[in-house]
């Protein structure tokens, strides 16, 4: 066992992409492109449980959750 062992998977039912991401943001990439088609806004925080599998529809709640959970203002604009 290595520290490289740890790898993102995707969850989604039925997602062929089995062999899992390095990183957090491939992983959300991954599920925004392959499963949401950009429906849903992820948590820019990498680790965060909102930025891999449970995203936001509407982008205030996003704001909402940036300001309580992580005690920032409105979303980066890389969002
Ligand atoms: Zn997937
Ligand atoms: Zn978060």
């Amino acid at each position: 066992m290595s520290k490289h062992d740890r790898l993102y998977k995707c969850e989604k039912p039925g997602c062929k992409m089995e062999r899992g991401f390095t990183t957090s943001g491939g992983l959300s990439r991954h599920v925004r492109d392959v499963h949401g088609k950009g429906l849903e806004l992820m948590c820019p925080y990498p680790g965060c449980t909102r930025s891999l599998q449970r995203g936001f529809k509407r982008k205030d709640h996003l704001n909402v959750h940036l300001r309580r959970v992580h005690k920032i203002g409105d979303a980066p604009r890389l969002l």
